[in-house]
């Protein structure tokens, strides 16, 4: 399984909801509620996207992420100029909680599977990596539909709200809104391969409808 297909596997889409619902729905760089995406923090160049510490993924926006992709590259680089005597201090310094910084490991928690893999992915790999993930987030929920009903009391205003909402939140997924009296406005039934994912899909549109 290649890395882009392996973001579009039911275990990633799994984490990736869960993450999303679990941190709030917001950017957790600049608190934006749209186009968010799941940041990893590190790489494992030979590892599933979803088979890592929580602490390590971040979610936020697009824009932040463009942007801080390119400074953890940055960081990535200065380390590699550490005269490599200097490591031991350097872990203690980054395994301490720094004031003012959201630290997702301890120096406890560094464990030994990360020296199966290489660090220090260069510029342009990282790029076709990001490259991937936006282009499988555009497709990730493609395999999934939304029906939304609109009851003729309360007209379709609710419905196509809500429908609009479902295609920000998830981008690529079908949706139709469908009139049917007597019901109320906003209720949806969710279709697609992996049943699991179709109820996290559902549970967020009754939580939206809700705030209607
Ligand atoms: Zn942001
Ligand atoms: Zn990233």
């Amino acid at each position: 399984m290649t890395y882009q297909e392996k973001l579009k596997d039911p275990q990633w889409i799994k984490k990736r909801e869960t993450l999303l619902s679990e941190r709030g729905e917001i950017c957790q760089s600049c608190g934006e509620t749209k186009e968010l995406t799941i940041h990893h923090g590190y790489y494992r160049p030979k590892g599933d996207p979803w088979d890592y510490e929580e602490g390590s993924l971040w979610v936020l926006c697009w824009p932040c992420h463009e942007r801080l992709q390119v400074s953890l590259t940055e960081i990535h680089q200065i380390v590699g100029h550490i005269n490599p005597k200097s490591y031991g201090k350097f872990k203690e310094v980054l395994g301490k909680s720094i004031d003012g910084f959201e630290v997702g490991i301890t120096k406890n928690e560094i464990d030994d599977s990360i020296h199966e893999y290489q660090f220090g992915i260069t510029v342009g790999e990282l790029a076709e990596i990001l490259k991937e993930e936006k282009d499988a987030e555009r497709a990730i929920y493609s395999a999934y539909s939304v029906s939304i009903i609109s009851s003729s009391e309360l007209g379709p205003t609710i419905a196509y709200e809500l429908e609009e909402a479902v295609c920000q939140r998830f981008p690529g997924i079908g949706t139709g809104v469908y009139e049917a009296g007597g019901e109320r406005d906003g209720i949806v039934s969710v279709e697609g391969p992996d049943a699991e994912i179709a109820s996290m899909i559902e549970a967020w549109c009754h939580k939206r409808s809700g705030q209607y």
